[in-house]
């Protein structure tokens, strides 16, 4: 990694709370609890077992996440691990970070969604300061069940969440089955980002169009609804057209995508080409556990891809911010950091 990479300022709106606690988080965690469902409690077994394997034999760990979410089952639990994600992301040079997490899957103990929220807001404000780093967070509801409005009502009634987000499996799942709670979300002024990962061709339609999602998560297959004849760039649909227009930020997830069999490496990625073409593109991490990555790493990956420099990530770190959620005097508090 080159060194300018880590000090550099980076920004991240795609990071999912429950894919990026430590090993050692989750460890202490189910031995404080009693948790006994660990598949071990030693660090590198449990990290080998949740990462993605060198051979590819097996993407993405979703089972990973059944432990994740059953040791954040009380206050302190979410609230520690939301703390850890903003020291390791400030650490780790970033200084705006928006964090999500689906919060009706904390309930199984008990727990009432206004505490669940207020601990992961608590963890927020609390990190930003301690750890000097501007943070939001992100309500999301699962697109194979059917409480999203109830989501949409939580993001109205906790002032200090930023926006919401579907989340889960997209084939057969579409976004407009949550036609109702999306478009509560835009009544209400919710700002709405929704997953469209690269397994349904017309799911970025379905997003911006349909459901007036501000910004894309992933995105990345946008690629296949555009051309380049004679150097100019030419648009298969309007939704296309639209992202680019309105210069609609994709939370690209290069890493994840790789795992997730999207593309054999970050280098046959689609990002080079769409940030080489104007798209409005930002460098995400989506899990950071269960993809064994940083955001240093990330960016690093893209860097040595996609030939880019310290230039390049600066403004696409501001283009981040901007397309952030949290308010405009926060926003400006980041960008303060890029100059
Ligand atoms: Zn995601």
């Amino acid at each position: 990694m080159q060194d300018w990479v880590k000090t550099v300022p980076k920004a991240v709106l795609h990071d999912h709370l429950d894919g990026g606690l430590r090993v050692e988080t989750l460890i202490e965690l189910a031995n404080e609890q009693g948790y006994q469902n660990l598949p071990s409690n030693n660090h590198n077994e449990l990290k080998k077992w949740i990462q993605p394997k060198p051979d590819k034999s097996l993407a993405i760990n979703l089972e990973a996440w059944d432990h994740t979410i059953g040791v954040m089952q009380d206050q302190d639990s979410i609230y520690r691990v939301t703390m850890e994600a903003l020291e390791d992301l400030s650490n780790d040079g970033v200084v705006y970070a928006e964090l999500r997490f689906a919060p009706l899957v904390h309930t199984f103990k008990g727990l009432s969604t206004a505490e669940i929220i207020n601990s992961v807001v608590n963890g927020i404000k609390d990190g930003m300061e301690k750890f000097d780093v501007v943070a939001g967070v992100i309500l999301c509801a699962m697109r194979q069940e059917q409480n999203s409005l109830e989501v949409v009502n939580l993001c109205i009634e906790h002032k200090d969440v930023v926006g919401f987000d579907l989340a889960g499996p997209e084939v057969g799942f579409s976004v407009l089955n949550h036609k109702e709670a999306c478009a509560l979300a835009v009544e209400n002024n919710i700002n709405v980002t929704l997953h469209a990962d690269w397994e349904v061709p017309e799911g970025i339609k379905e997003v911006v169009l349909h459901s007036k999602a501000k910004r894309v998560g992933h995105g990345s297959q946008i690629i296949n609804d555009i051309s380049f004849e004679n150097g100019s760039i030419r648009f298969k649909n309007d939704a296309a057209k639209y992202v680019f227009d309105n210069k609609i930020a994709l939370e690209i997830c290069p890493t994840s995508n790789v795992q997730c069999g999207a593309y054999s490496n970050v280098s046959e990625h689609s990002f080079g080409e769409l940030y080489t073409a104007g798209f409005n593109v930002t460098i995400n991490t989506d899990n950071r556990l269960m993809s064994d990555i940083t955001m240093s790493e990330e960016v690093s990956n893209v860097v040595e891809s996609f030939g880019l420099g310290e230039k390049d990530i600066l403004s696409i770190t501001k283009n981040t911010i901007d397309a952030g959620f949290v308010g405009q005097e926060l926003k400006s508090k980041a960008l303060e950091k890029l100059s």
